[in-house]
């Protein structure tokens, strides 16, 4: 597909002339689209379109609420091939990734659609007599969702599926790299709300811009729930704000995943799994493996075949069926990724790839080898996030050094081990084990699906999104007690007679 045919079979026409946001394709860094940036002034009203849709939303039953989210999934499939594509354009994801993407969307819309009549409370023993006790969950006012560029639409759909059921409007900012993406998906949803015919305006609204945009979101009470993904370092900019009004925060930031391989591991597997993981998305997942902890009985066998599977990896232009690496998303990628090289020798490793392409693929973009580099210790480099393909491969004699190493960073998203020991897997499931927010036996740290809830701990900031009960965080809980008796007996057998 051409850009302008992807353009037109998203609906985008005006929309991507004209603007102040120059967007740019990482594949050859040309200008795509010139957008409009939405003017901080306007944002009150955006937030107050937001609040009136709310009174009224939250009102709908939630399984007619669900019938919003199951339109949404039909447009998105029908959709599917086209925003695919603008993926790929505008973010620079393969083909197969940018549709995976996509699918994940849908996946997330079937989730929901079930979830909008499961939306369970509790039954509590009271201690009175003639008392019932329960919990129930009520909607809880506008989200406001911040997302990062590398997963451009999945992350919105994440939180609007949920948020939708449970009668809340969403305000979305995208990143400013994505906005076209963004754009597209707003279209999908248009079509949506239009099949379903009565939902209120301002239920799903975009804004456009940068931080000065999302800080609108981030500073006003009347947006309950913030749900914003992105660096650490924006993390600690938005957390502090909205704890400050007692907002709710949901914080999806940096990880730096590791995985342990065990001497009883399949190496074959491994190694199919340790690639996927460090280099898919060119290393731009927030759940890309950085660090590899190998048992040092097999650590220079693990890293030989590494090496040489990654020698043999097509890099390129992502829109070609056979390529596996796409270009970083902008050229300030990749000049971190070489400093951060630089660095990491300089604490004593010992670099393999890593070098820019120059051939092969288009010009204009940044594109670069994956590197692997062989570290004597969990430096300040290793510990840090690099938003590159960089895997740092440490070794270990003991499951306990290597769980120790596993944990000793700042960030604590995903992790995973390979092993055939059932001792050495539970063990890294327990307790004592993996302190993130996913852990994984003989899979890699990456491709999460949405049946689970997504988040990770310490610096990736302790929200969680996506499946499971994660439906909670969008939504107020509230206590019941109700008195069915003639009496009005206290609890804790407190006596209070008038
Ligand atoms: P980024 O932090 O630069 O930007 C993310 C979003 O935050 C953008 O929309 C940006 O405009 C906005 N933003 C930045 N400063 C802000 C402020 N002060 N107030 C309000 N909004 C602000 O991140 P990025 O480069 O787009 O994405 C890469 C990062 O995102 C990586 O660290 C990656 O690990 C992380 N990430 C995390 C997850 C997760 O689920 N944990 C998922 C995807 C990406």
């Amino acid at each position: 597909m051409t850009n302008d045919e992807i353009f037109k079979a998203l609906g985008l026409s005006a929309e991507v002339t004209g603007g102040t946001l120059i967007v740019h394709s990482p594949i050859d860094s040309a200008e795509i689209a010139r957008v409009a940036e939405t003017a901080a002034s306007d944002m009150p009203a955006v937030i107050a379109r937001a609040q009136s849709a709310f009174k009224e939303w939250r009102q709908v039953p939630a399984p007619r609420r669900g019938e919003l989210v199951r339109l949404l999934g039909e447009e998105l499939r029908a959709a599917k091939d086209a925003l695919g594509a603008l993926v790929t354009l505008e973010a620079g994801k393969i083909t197969s990734e940018g549709l995976g993407e996509v699918q994940e969307m849908i996946d997330i819309c079937d989730f929901a659609v079930g979830l909008s009549r499961q939306l369970y409370g509790l039954t509590i023993a009271s201690e009175r007599p003639g008392h019932r006790m329960m919990e129930t969950w009520q909607p809880m006012g506008p989200v406001g969702v911040i997302s990062a560029f590398n997963f451009p639409v999945a992350v919105w759909c994440w939180n609007t599926a949920l948020a939708l059921v449970c009668g809340d409007p969403v305000i979305w900012k995208p990143s400013e790299k994505t906005p076209l993406t963004a754009m597209g998906s707003m279209k999908i949803m248009e079509r949506a709300l239009a099949r379903f015919g009565d939902a209120p305006e301002g239920l799903c609204q975009l804004v456009i811009g940068g931080p000065a945009v999302g800080e609108a979101l981030v500073g006003s009470d009347d947006v309950p729930i913030i749900s914003a993904t992105g660096s650490t370092r924006m993390g600690r900019i938005v957390g502090p704000k909205v704890a400050g009004r007692f907002g709710r925060a949901i914080l999806e930031l940096g990880g730096n995943n590791a995985m342990i391989v065990a001497p009883s591991a399949d190496l074959d597997m491994a190694v199919r799994a340790i690639v996927f993981s460090a280099v898919g998305t060119a290393g731009q997942r927030c759940t890309t493996l950085r660090r590899l902890i190998a048992h040092n009985s097999i650590r220079d066998d693990l890293v030989a075949r590494l090496t040489k599977a990654y020698a043999s990896l097509p890099i390129g232009d992502p829109r070609h069926a056979t390529t596996l690496i796409g270009p970083l998303v902008d050229h300030g990628a990749r000049d971190r990724m070489l400093a951060m090289l630089e660095q990491a020798k300089a604490e004593g490793g010992m670099v393999h790839g890593g070098k820019p392409v120059a051939s092969g693929a288009p010009q204009g973009g940044a594109y670069i080898e994956p590197a692997v580099v062989e570290m004597p210790c969990q430096s300040a480099a290793v510990r840090e996030e690099t938003f590159a393909p960089i895997l740092y491969v440490l070794g270990y004699d003991s499951l306990d050094e290597a769980i120790a190493l596993q944990n000793d960073v700042p960030q604590g998203l995903s992790s995973c081990i390979f092993t055939l020991n059932l001792r050495e897997a539970e063990t890294f499931l327990s307790a004592v084990g993996s302190d993130c927010g996913i852990a994984n036996v003989n899979i890699g740290p990456s491709g999460a699906e949405i049946g689970g809830a997504f988040g990770g701990e310490k610096e990736t900031g302790g929200g969680r999104e996506s499946g499971s009960d994660a439906w909670k965080g969008y939504m107020r809980r509230q206590t019941n007690t109700v008195n069915y008796s003639a009496q009005l007996p206290l609890a804790q057998g407190v006596k209070f007679d008038i």
